[in-house]
């Protein structure tokens, strides 16, 4: 996808504080070497389950959006386990993550697919702009002084898994069951960012561009049903009717029958059939989206006109400057209809998503 929000400098990848982040990605080449044992391959295939369900169940469904209720020993369980998928510690994980269903697809989002593909998939972690926790945002998580502490050491949980990972399955164990493991499952966490919001389809007239995938909702144990999810955030369960696999709601069933968790939200009734695109709601999310566009497109044409009218006219020489001088007013004017009418809709549009999520939310 093109990129159609502008980024600032501050989105550049920081190539040199992302060395390890892409070393990572080298050494399950090593396999080459090492061979890929049975030992290996099952250990890696577990640590993505696993860890995929603490990132869905634990850093999303329950820090980012409290969607459910656990005991202060269990919530610490699921911020230790959180962090051997070395996705950093949990407040920053949900400080970020609240602030992309407040700003989703416009200008402060931290990572919009309107920003372009690969911002939305990667480049907003290399980027230095993401790097510090707005505590401010997590201010119900930092209160308890055992999060703060995982927090800090989030490095931990994933030095212990690859120990264990060695130890468990040899060299090979290490570069399949635990690097390409890991590299897997930020890829698979990443494509709720990005293809999440570019591929499948829309139920819910939601604000932003999410949509609802079944292959996102397999490669991440459930959280493929985006459009589901950003319509309601507070459901723990983001699969709303029984034939959208949702395997982090299931875990989540099986430990509040344990009495691990309690509390489960679910959506209502009336929730699941308010705002549906196909009884003819304005679906504002897509509209924005075609408008900011439209928009990017608009404002490039002036460069790309400008210089070539300018480039050919200079070619020619100054016998026709006042063809040259007539033809930039008309074009130029033209453009000026054409823009004002652009970002009057835009606003427009800008607006009404503004009053439906303070409704959202205050409702
Ligand atoms: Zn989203
Ligand atoms: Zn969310």
């Amino acid at each position: 996808m093109a990129r159609t929000i502008p980024a600032t400098s501050e989105d550049r990848p920081n190539w040199v504080r992302s060395a390890p982040f892409l070393a990572f990605h080298v050494v399950p080449l090593a396999a080459i070497w090492t061979g890929v044992t049975l030992g290996a391959a099952i250990f890696g295939v577990v640590a993505y389950i696993v860890r995929m369900f603490f990132i869905t169940g634990g850093y999303h469904r329950y820090f980012s959006h409290r969607s459910f209720k656990a005991p202060r020993i269990v919530q610490a369980l699921l911020a230790f386990g959180g962090t051997t998928a070395l996705q950093k510690g949990p407040l920053w994980w949900a400080s970020h993550h609240r602030a992309h269903h407040r700003f989703s697809d416009t200008a402060e989002d931290i990572h919009s697919p309107l920003m372009g593909f690969w911002h939305s998939h990667i480049g907003w972690i290399m980027s230095d702009r993401h790097t510090a926790t707005d505590l401010s945002a997590v201010k119900d998580l930092a209160r308890f002084p055992e999060l703060r502490l995982i927090e800090r050491f989030n490095w931990v949980g994933g030095v212990l898994l690859a120990a264990t990972s060695f130890l468990v399955a040899g060299w090979s164990g290490l570069v399949v069951g635990f690097f390409l493991s890991t590299v897997a499952l930020w890829h698979g966490t990443f494509t709720v960012n990005s293809l999440a919001h570019v591929m499948g389809r829309r139920r819910y007239a939601t604000t932003d561009t999410s949509r609802n995938s079944a292959v996102v909702a397999f490669l991440t144990g459930g959280e493929g049903w985006h459009n589901n999810h950003h319509h309601y955030p507070l459901s723990a369960r983001q699969g709303f009717f029984w034939w959208e696999l949702d395997p982090t709601w299931y875990v989540l069933r099986g430990m509040a029958v344990l009495h691990l968790v309690r509390d489960l939200k679910v959506p209502p009734p009336e929730v699941r059939s308010a705002s549906l695109v196909r009884t003819g709601c304005l679906d504002v999310g897509m509209v924005r989206a075609h408008w900011t566009k439209a928009a990017a497109a608009v404002a490039k044409s002036r460069v790309t006109l400008g210089h070539s009218v300018h480039d050919g006219v200079a070619s020619v020489g100054g016998a026709i400057a006042g063809t040259r001088a007539g033809l930039e007013s008309k074009l130029a004017a033209e453009r000026e209809t054409l823009e004002a009418g652009v970002a009057s809709s835009l606003s427009a549009v800008d607006a009404y998503a503004r009053l439906l999520r303070q409704g959202r939310r205050s409702a």
